[in-house]
C-alpha cells in the first residue's frame, strides 16, 4: 500500500516530472523520500502513471567528442561516470549504441574482483542445467541439420585461403611445441596409435597407388633423367664393392637395417649420396637400411638428416652413433675427421661431366687447402 505520509509530499505532477522526464529510477526517487522503492511503485500505480519495465532505465545518450583528433560517438559509462569513445565499451546489442552500460575498464575490474564468486555460479549454472542443455541442443542440431552445415560450410569456405595462411603461420611459429607434444601424446598410446596406422595403410593401398602413378606421370621426363644421372654418378664414382665384402657388411649389422629394427625390405644405402658427384660404392661408404629410411634420407647431407626431429623419432641414435664409428674406422678416420670429410664433399658438390675418376673423393679432401 502507498504510503499516505510519501504521497502527501509527492503530487503526480512531481512524480511524472521525476520519473518520465528526469528518468529517475523508482530507487533513486525512493531514496530522496526516505522510503522504500516498492512504495513508489504504489504511488505510480495510484497517480496511473505507465510503469517501465524492469531494468529498462535510462539509456545513456550518444554524443560526438573529439578523440585522437576525429570526432567520435561516445557515451557515459554507467560505473565510473566518464564520457568514453563507444569502441571503448564492449558489443552489447541491447544497450545504447549497440555497447554495453559498463566501459571495458570497469568491466575488466568488476570481473577481476569477483571472480571466483562469477565462477563458481557460472559453473554452477552449467551443470545445472547440463543435461537438459545437451538435450535441447541435440534436439534443435537434428531439426535443423542441413542448414547448419550449409552455414558451416559457407563460414569455412568465405574466408578458406586466410584461415589456412593463418593456420600455416600458426603452426611454423610453435612447430616444435606442437610436434613434441604430438610425439608424446603418441608415445602414450603407442600400441592404439600403430593399430591405427596400420588400419589406414590398408585403407588407403588403393588411394596411394593411383596418386604414385598420377605423380610419375606428371614427372616423367624429370624422373627418369634423374635415374638417369643417378645410374651415371654410380658407373663414373668408385666401385670396387664385392658380393663377398656386402655379404660381410651385412653380417656385420646382423642382417637387419643399420639405423632401426627392420629386418626385411632393407635396401643399400650411399653414406655420401651418390648424387653429390662423390663418395662411391666402396666398403665405407655403404650399409643395409630399411627402405623407409632409404628414401627419408635421400640426398641430404647425413649429420644435418639425423638433427631432424621426425628422423630422431624413426632412427635408433644408439645404432647411429655405431654406424658413424663404423664407417669412420673403414675410412681410416676419426669420427671428427670423418664428419669434416662429409661436409667437404657436401659443399663441393660435382655434376656427371666434373667427376676425375683420377682421384678418389678422399683423397681431394686431404690436398684441399680447408
Ligand atoms: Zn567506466
Amino acid at each position: 500500500m502507498a504510503n499516505n505520509k510519501v504521497q502527501s509530499k509527492l503530487s503526480r505532477e512531481e512524480l511524472s516530472e521525476l520519473y518520465l522526464v528526469q528518468y529517475k529510477s523508482t530507487r533513486e526517487i525512493a531514496k530522496m523520500f526516505d522510503c522504500n522503492h516498492t512504495t513508489i511503485g504504489d504511488l505510480l500505480k495510484r497517480y496511473g502513471i505507465p510503469s517501465r519495465p524492469v531494468g529498462g532505465g535510462r539509456k545513456a545518450q550518444i554524443v560526438q567528442i573529439e578523440h585522437n583528433g576525429q570526432m567520435v560517438e561516445a557515451k557515459q559509462c554507467t560505473v565510473c561516470n566518464e564520457v568514453k569513445p563507444l569502441e571503448d565499451f564492449n558489443i552489447g546489442r541491447k544497450s545504447s549504441g549497440g555497447r554495453q552500460p559498463k566501459c571495458k575498464e570497469c568491466r575488466k575490474r568488476y570481473y577481476r574482483n569477483n571472480y571466483t564468486h562469477i565462477n563458481d555460479k557460472s559453473m554452477m549454472n552449467y551443470y545445472k542445467n547440463h543435461e537438459d542443455n545437451k538435450l535441447k541442443l541435440k534436439v534443435y542440431y537434428s531439426k535443423h541439420k542441413d542448414q547448419i552445415r550449409l552455414a558451416r560450410k559457407e563460414k569455412y569456405y568465405s574466408n578458406h585461403q586466410e584461415t589456412l595462411l593463418l593456420k600455416r603461420k600458426g603452426y611454423l611459429q610453435n612447430r616444435e611445441t606442437i610436434l613434441e607434444r604430438q610425439r608424446l601424446k603418441r608415445a602414450e598410446n603407442i600400441e592404439y596409435h600403430r593399430e591405427q596406422d596400420r588400419k589406414r595403410y590398408i585403407k588407403r593401398k588403393e588411394q596411394r597407388s593411383i596418386y604414385h602413378q598420377k605423380y610419375y606421370e606428371m614427372n616423367k621426363a624429370t624422373i627418369k633423367l634423374n635415374s638417369k644421372k643417378r645410374k651415371t654418378s654410380l658407373k663414373s664414382l668408385p666401385f670396387t664393392l664385392t658380393e663377398q665384402q656386402w655379404n660381410q657388411i651385412q653380417s656385420d649389422f646382423n642382417y637387419s637395417c643399420a639405423l632401426s629394427e627392420h629386418h626385411s625390405d632393407l635396401n643399400m644405402e650411399h653414406f655420401i649420396p651418390v648424387s653429390w658427384g662423390h663418395g662411391g660404392t666402396y666398403v665405407g661408404n655403404v650399409y643395409p637400411v630399411h627402405w623407409k629410411i632409404n628414401r627419408s634420407k635421400s640426398d641430404t647431407n647425413p649429420f644435418v638428416w639425423i638433427e631432424r626431429n621426425d628422423v630422431k623419432e624413426s632412427v635408433d641414435m644408439d645404432k647411429w652413433y655405431r654406424l658413424i664409428g663404423y664407417l669412420a674406422e673403414q675410412n681410416h678416420l676419426s669420427v671428427n675427421e670423418f664428419r669434416d670429410f662429409v661436409s667437404w664433399c657436401d659443399k663441393n658438390k660435382r655434376t656427371v661431366e666434373e667427376i676425375d675418376s683420377k682421384y678418389s673423393s678422399i683423397e681431394l679432401w686431404k690436398q684441399s687447402p680447408f
